[in-house]
């Protein structure tokens, strides 16, 4: 039976990666699969990891109907054994019950890969849609760490380094960048509740009142 199969975890667990390894070991099978991909950091129409590796995605524009999309395909002749869509989060919930469509009526298996909450830990609206109709959801393994060295379940937005908590749901950025004005960084709640940073951490450390004092 063809499955929905949701794969969720933070930013920087390496979702983008077991996506193009899932593609490689099925097109290593002859299969092929299209992709999907939405504000992709490597560019529009692209599905990149941080490890480095790069492919070709169909970006799944706002208002675009995925399921006519690979319906088009089809119909001209198209092959398609497969769909992976990354970045899933960012689909609307009508393009997430496209997807439910895809797998019911084109019987093909949908790999869907998406952060679950935003920086407020409030649910992104595709995130959400997922949960509600995803036949399976797989929590990623590779956890990523907060800089205390708990797992990391929350993404916390940055500006010019400093966390906030306000602010529009989609703004584009990418884990520890530190020279854009808007970056994310992962945390455990804790951190996440304290708004503690790794930055904020070490400064913490450095300032005056828990400085050694040194004799000069
Ligand atoms: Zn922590």
């Amino acid at each position: 039976m063809p499955e929905l199969v949701f794969f969720s975890g933070t930013m920087d667990c390496g979702k983008s990666t077991l996506a193009l390894q899932i593609e490689h070991n099925r097109s290593a099978r002859g299969l092929r699969g299209v992709i999907f991909t939405r504000d992709d950091r490597a560019g529009e129409g692209k599905l990149s990891s941080r490890l480095g590796l790069v492919t070709n995605a169909v970006e799944a524009q706002e208002g675009m109907d995925v399921y006519a999309h690979l319906v088009g395909l089809l119909s001209e002749g198209g092959r398609v054994d497969y769909v992976i869509v990354d970045e899933a989060q960012f689909l609307s919930p009508a393009q997430i019950d496209q997807l439910a469509r895809v797998v019911d009526e084109l019987n093909l298996d949908v790999f869907a890969f998406g952060i679950t909450t935003d920086f407020r830990t409030k649910l992104f609206p595709g995130s959400q849609r997922l949960i509600e109709l995803a036949d399976r959801i797989e929590t990623l393994q590779v956890e990523a760490l907060c800089w205390c060295g708990a797992r990391a379940t929350h993404n916390a937005r940055t500006l010019d380094g400093v966390m906030v908590v306000e602010g529009s749901q989609v703004v584009v950025g990418d884990v520890n960048q530190t020279s854009a004005e808007v970056g994310y960084e992962v945390l455990c709640r804790r951190h996440h509740r304290r708004e503690m940073t790794a930055a904020a951490a070490r400064a913490g450390a450095l300032s005056p009142d828990v400085l050694p004092v040194t004799a000069g």
